[in-house]
């Protein structure tokens, strides 16, 4: 298909009124720029719809959000813990778990790779800036576009050939990261911190675009040709 259907996770005002599903637009340009056309995919859809698009849907973006509820890798909560929604991570975990299946391509992005860890059985630091404490700061008050710190892409990993660069400088919105690496995923990019901000599949034979980035680069893509070529990667690899 010329332009393959992306299923876009979205955010909730879970438990207000009136509760909302959203999703910043930075994403569906980034998707749409690229080739393909997003499905916003709110945690509100029910068994039944989320098993009918599942099927439908050619690749999978895991969007940035609130914080995943501590309880998906057995940890009692950080009290900076904000905008836990059990049916959000329910929705994209269920989902992560048939598109890893289905060998269907995944873009995971900031919250996005925190979840891709978690259902693989990783854990998270609840809040860099008290765990492990960093000098970084990773959750940036420059505007969203701009780049804040550096980060380092392994050498011949799946990530350093779709950016084609091994060194970029990129935006941070994070106060949550990779701990505990996830079954059958490698970090392939870190902070000058050593904080985790890529990972991909630890399998050199693997043909499945899977990949996880901790930066936004939904909202790099006007100044940064390396953003561009992710989003353009991601939607090729939906087309088969
Ligand atoms: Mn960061």
């Amino acid at each position: 298909m010329a332009h393959p259907l992306i299923g876009v996770s979205t955010s909730t005002t879970f438990g207000k009124d009136p509760e909302r599903a959203y999703v910043n637009s930075a994403y569906l340009s980034a998707v749409q720029e690229a080739g393909g056309v997003p499905v916003p995919l709110p945690p509100q859809l029910d068994d039944r719809s989320i098993a009918e698009l599942a099927d439908r849907l050619q690749g999978l973006l895991l969007t940035g959000g609130g914080d995943l509820d501590p309880a998906t890798f057995s940890e009692p909560p950080h009290p900076t813990l904000s905008e836990v929604s059990p049916a959000r991570d329910r929705l994209e975990i269920s989902l992560l778990r048939r598109f890893m299946e289905a060998r269907r391509p995944i873009l995971a992005i900031c919250r996005g790779i925190q979840v891709l860890n978690v259902a693989l059985g990783g854990s998270l630091y609840q809040d860099v800036a008290s765990d492990p404490g960093t000098e970084i700061k990773h959750q940036q008050s420059e505007p969203r576009d701009q780049p804040t710190h550096q980060v380092k892409v392994v050498a011949g990993s799946w990530l350093a050939r779709v950016l084609e660069s091994e060194e970029l400088e990129v935006n941070s919105m994070h106060h949550q990261a990779v701990k505990a690496l996830g079954r059958g995923l490698l970090s392939v990019a870190s902070a000058p911190d050593a904080l985790v901000e890529g990972v991909e599949l630890d399998d050199p034979d693997s043909s499945h675009f899977v990949l996880g980035v901790q930066w936004h680069p939904e909202e790099l893509v006007r100044r940064d040709p390396a953003a561009r070529r992710l989003f353009r990667a991601f939607v090729d690899a939906s087309r088969q």
